[in-house]
C-alpha cells in the first residue's frame, strides 16, 4: 500500500486530480514518499459490485471495501475527496453511460419482480446515496478554517445579500406527528442483538433481524406520520400562495437515503394532488410514484396527454416554486438530491433570504423542512439576520466544529433501519432477552427509523471537544437539546466526562435553536466558538458557517482523526459541484477551487511525518502550508469566468510556490537542492505555461464520458501546458 492513498472519484473534484495529483506524486517522491489512488467513483463501484457481467479485463477491485480496512489501522492516511452520492437518477444515469461503453450491467431494475431483479436491485441499492462516507469514517470530524484561510476571507469580503425586517423568507415545519416528536432512545446496559418487527391485525412481519449493538450503544426510534405529513405539505403550499412567496423544500436526499426520497415523494404527490388524485391508477401502472422527482414523473406521463394537461392545470394555480435552472425549466421538486439542504440552506440565507423563482429573479422564499429535528437552526438563523442585518464577513469570528460521527453515529434514514411502513400496526424493537425496547403505533406509510450512537464514538467526540477546546480557549457549545429523547442520552455521557476531566466550566450545552443564536452573536461581535455536535449538524453546520464567513465551505479543513490511530482527510466541507462540470464541457473552464486539496496534503504531509518519522514529509508539508498561503496572498485561485485564469491555473502556481518553498528552506538542503532547478524552471517558464493553459480555453471539451471518463482525453484536457507536464515529468 502507498505511504498516502488519494481517492479517485467523480465530476469536479476528480477533473482537478487530473492536473493535480501528478504534481502532488512529483513532488512528494522526492521525499520518498508515494501516493496511490483507490477508485470510489460511482462509476468505478458500480463496476467492483458486478463482476460476474463483466469481461476479465472490465473487472474492478473493490477498493472502498479495502479502504474500509485500511482506516480501521493505524497505517491509514488518507486524502479524501467529495464523491457522487448517487440518486437513483444519477445512478441510472451512470449504468447507462458504462453500457454504452461496452460493459454489459444489467439495468437498474425500478420494479424488481423475479429472484435475479431483487438481487440486482439489492446490490444497486447498496450503491446509493451515502455509501462511502460511514465506510472511512472511523473517526469523529474536526472541520475549521486554516488561519490563512479565515484572514483571507476577512481580507476579502465576499458579497452578502441585504436582509431586511420585512422579508417574507421562513422556515415551515411540522407542528407534531415527524421524527422530532415520535423520538424515544435508551442506552443499553449490555450488548444486544435487535429485531425490529411489525405487528399488524394479520400477524407479524420482520422488518429486520439480527442488528447487534454493543454495550452503551445509543439506540433511538421514531417515525414520520404519513397523514401528519401530507396534511402540512398541503397547507404549506397554500400558505406559500397566500404569502405570495416561492415554494421551497430542502430535504437531504443523499445521505438519508431511504427516509428523505419518500418524504420529497410525498412534497411531489402533494404538488400534483389531483393529478395524482384523478389518474391514480394509471400513474401506478406506469411506474410513478414521485420519490424520483417531477423530471422522472414527466418523462414518464409523455404519451398521456390528459395527464400531461391536468399536470399544467394544476401548476398554473401553485405558488411560484424555487428554481434549480429557471432557464431550463428545472424545478425543486425535479430531481430529488438537486437541492440538497446543507448547501441550499445556506445559499439562501447569504443570499439574504432569497431563492431564484421560474421568472429568473430572486424571491423571498418558504422553506419547508418537514421534521423539526435541525430546522430550527435555520429558523434562528432567519430570524437572526432579519433582526440584526447580514452578517459581515470582514469582521466575523468563526464557528468551528467537532463532529460525532464515527462508526456510523446518528446516520439518521440511511440506515438498513428505516422502514416506509406496508400496513397499520405496531412497531417494536424487541432486544434478544425478550426487552421490548421501542414501541410505536404506526399507520400505513409512515416512515419509521432507528439510529444509533456507539459508546467508544461519544466518548472519542468528547475527548477531541475537550482537546480542541483546550487548543482553541474559546467558548464552546455542545448543541444538544436536553427536551430531545436521543440528545438526553447523549447528554448524560457528556456531563460526567466534563466533570471528570475538570473541565465542565469551559463547555455550555444548549439546544440546537440556542446554540445557534448564542453562535451568530459570538461570531457577530468578531470572536471565535466551537460547535460540538452531532452528525447530521456536523454537515449542515460546516456548510452553513463556511459559507457565511468564507462564501464556500470547500476551504475547510477536514481531519478525521481515525479512532485506531491513522488519519483521513478530506478536502473541504462541499461536494462535487457538478456545475463546474457542466461549464468545462461547455467552454473548457474549470472553476474549481482546490484549496480544500492543498490544506488536507499539507495535514496529511505532516500526519506521516509525525507517525511514520519521516522527517522529509515535514519539509514537504510544511512548504504545503507556505504554498496554499502563497495562493491566497497572490490572488492565485481559480476565477468563475472562461478566459480567466482556472483550476489548471492555480496548480500551475501551487507548484511553483511549493517549489520555491523547499527550495528556499534550510531544514534539509537534500530537498532543497533537489527543488531549486524545478522552483527555477517553473518561474522562468511562467509566460510559456499560463498562455499553454489559457489557449485551452474556450471551446467545448471531450472526456469521453461524465461518470466513467476516459483517462487520457481528461489527461489532455487538464494538462494542456506541455511545458508544465515536461518540469512535473
Ligand atoms: P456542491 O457540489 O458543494 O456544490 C454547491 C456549490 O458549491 C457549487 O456549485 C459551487 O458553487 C460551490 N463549490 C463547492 N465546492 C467548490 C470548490 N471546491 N470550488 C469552488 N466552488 C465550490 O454541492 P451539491 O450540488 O449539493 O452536491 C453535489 C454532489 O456532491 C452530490 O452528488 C453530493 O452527494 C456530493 N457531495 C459529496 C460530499 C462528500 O463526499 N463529502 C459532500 C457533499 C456533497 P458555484 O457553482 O457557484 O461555483
Ligand atoms: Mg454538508
Amino acid at each position: 500500500m502507498s505511504d498516502i492513498i488519494y481517492t479517485k472519484v467523480d465530476e469536479a473534484p476528480e477533473l482537478a486530480s487530473a492536473s493535480f495529483l501528478p504534481i502532488i506524486q512529483k513532488f512528494a517522491a522526492a521525499a520518498g514518499v508515494s501516493v496511490g489512488t483507490k477508485d470510489i467513483s460511482l462509476a468505478g463501484r458500480i463496476l467492483a459490485t458486478f463482476p460476474d457481467y463483466l469481461t476479465e479485463a472490465q473487472r474492478q477491485t473493490d477498493d472502498l471495501a479495502e479502504l474500509g480496512q485500511l482506516v480501521k489501522t493505524p497505517d491509514a492516511n488518507v486524502i479524501k475527496l467529495p464523491n457522487i452520492s448517487a440518486s437513483v437518477p444519477q445512478l441510472v444515469a451512470a449504468v447507462k453511460e458504462l453500457q454504452s461503453q461496452g460493459y454489459a450491467l444489467p439495468d437498474y431494475p425500478e420494479a424488481p419482480s423475479t429472484d435475479e431483479e431483487k438481487a440486482v436491485r439489492a446490490k444497486y441499492d447498496g450503491l446509493k446515496g451515502s455509501a462511502v462516507n460511514p465506510v472511512l469514517r472511523e473517526g469523529n470530524s474536526d472541520r475549521r478554517a486554516a488561519k490563512a484561510v479565515k484572514s483571507f476571507a476577512q481580507k476579502n469580503p465576499h458579497r452578502m445579500g441585504e436582509w431586511t425586517a420585512d422579508s417574507k423568507t421562513r422556515v415551515a415545519s411540522m407542528s407534531g406527528g415527524d421524527f422530532f416528536s415520535n423520538e424515544v432512545s435508551a442506552t443499553l446496559a449490555k450488548e444486544a442483538t435487535a429485531k425490529i418487527v411489525l405487528e399488524t391485525a394479520d400477524g407479524e412481519t420482520v422488518l429486520k433481524d439480527g442488528v447487534t449493538y454493543p454495550a452503551g450503544t445509543v439506540v433511538d426510534a421514531t417515525f414520520m406520520s404519513a397523514a401528519a405529513l401530507d396534511a402540512f405539505l398541503a397547507d404549506e403550499i397554500e400558505k406559500t400562495k397566500a404569502e405570495g412567496t416561492l415554494f421551497s423544500l430542502h430535504m437531504k436526499a443523499t445521505m438519508m437515503k431511504v427516509s428523505d426520497p419518500i418524504i420529497f415523494g410525498h412534497a411531489v404527490k402533494a404538488w400534483l394532488a389531483p393529478v395524482f388524485d384523478k389518474f391514480g391508477d394509471k400513474l401506478d401502472a406506469l411506474g410513478v410514484t414521485g420519490n424520483a422527482g417531477l423530471g422522472t414523473l414527466l418523462e414518464k406521463v409523455k404519451g398521456e396527454p390528459e395527464i400531461v394537461a391536468a399536470i399544467e392545470e394544476i401548476t398554473a394555480q401553485r405558488p411560484p416554486m424555487y428554481m434549480v435552472d429557471s432557464d431550463k425549466g428545472i424545478t425543486n421538486l425535479h430531481v430529488p438530491s438537486d437541492v440538497i439542504i446543507d448547501a441550499s440552506m445556506p445559499a439562501l440565507i447569504r443570499a439574504g433570504g432569497k431563492g431564484w423563482g421560474p421568472d429568473g429573479k430572486e424571491s423571498d422564499a418558504n422553506c419547508v423542512i418537514p421534521d423539526n429535528s435541525y430546522a430550527p437552526v435555520y429558523d434562528e438563523s432567519i430570524k437572526f439576520f432579519k433582526e440584526n442585518g447580514k452578517l459581515n464577513p470582514a469582521t466575523a469570528g468563526t464557528v468551528q466544529n467537532i463532529g460525532l460521527m464515527a462508526q456510523k453515529a446518528e446516520e439518521y434514514g440511511s440506515h438498513p433501519t428505516t422502514f416506509e411502513i406496508p400496513a397499520a400496526g405496531t412497531v417494536k424493537m424487541i432486544l434478544d432477552d425478550g426487552t421490548v425496547l421501542h414501541s410505536h403505533n404506526v399507520e400505513v406509510g409512515d416512515i419509521w427509523r432507528s439510529a444509533s450512537a456507539r459508546k467508544a464514538p461519544i466518548e472519542d467526540w468528547v475527548n477531541l471537544a475537550i482537546d480542541r477546546q483546550k487548543a482553541e480557549g474559546t467558548r464552546a457549545i455542545f448543541w444538544l437539546d436536553a427536551d430531545r429523547a436521543h440528545d438526553a442520552e447523549l447528554i448524560a455521557y457528556v456531563k460526567p466526562i466534563l466533570e471528570a476531566k475538570g473541565v465542565a466550566d469551559k463547555f455550555e450545552i444548549m439546544a440546537p435553536r440556542e446554540a445557534t443564536r448564542a453562535s451568530l452573536e459570538t461570531i457577530t461581535k468578531g470572536e471565535n466558538t466551537i460547535a460540538i455536535t452531532g452528525n447530521v449538524l456536523r454537515d449542515y453546520l460546516t456548510d452553513l458557517f463556511p459559507i457565511l464567513e468564507l462564501a464556500t465551505s470547500a476551504k475547510m479543513l477536514s481531519i478525521v482523526k481515525l479512532m485506531n490511530g491513522g488519519g483521513l482527510f478530506e478536502t473541504g466541507a462541499g461536494g462535487s459541484a457538478p456545475k463546474h462540470v457542466q461549464q468545462l464541457v461547455e467552454e473548457n473552464h474549470l472553476r474549481w477551487d482546490s484549496l480544500g486539496e492543498f490544506c488536507a496534503l499539507g495535514e496529511s504531509l505532516t500526519f506521516l511525518a509525525d507517525a511514520k518519522g519521516n522527517e522529509k514529509a515535514r519539509v514537504l508539508g510544511a512548504a504545503v502550508d507556505a504554498a496554499t498561503q502563497g495562493i491566497l496572498d497572490n490572488g492565485n485561485s481559480p476565477s468563475r469566468k472562461v478566459g480567466e485564469p482556472d483550476n489548471r491555473d492555480s496548480h500551475y502556481w501551487f507548484a511553483r510556490y511549493w517549489a520555491e518553498a523547499l527550495a528556499a528552506q534550510s531544514t534539509d538542503s537534500e530537498l532543497a537542492a533537489h527543488f531549486a532547478p524545478i522552483a527555477e524552471a517553473l518561474v522562468s517558464n511562467e509566460a510559456k505555461i499560463t498562455s499553454e493553459i489559457a489557449a485551452a480555453q474556450g471551446a467545448a471539451a471531450d472526456l469521453g464520458g461524465y461518470f466513467h471518463t476516459d483517462d487520457a482525453k481528461t489527461a489532455a484536457v487538464m494538462r494542456p501546458s506541455a511545458t508544465l507536464n515536461a518540469i512535473i515529468g
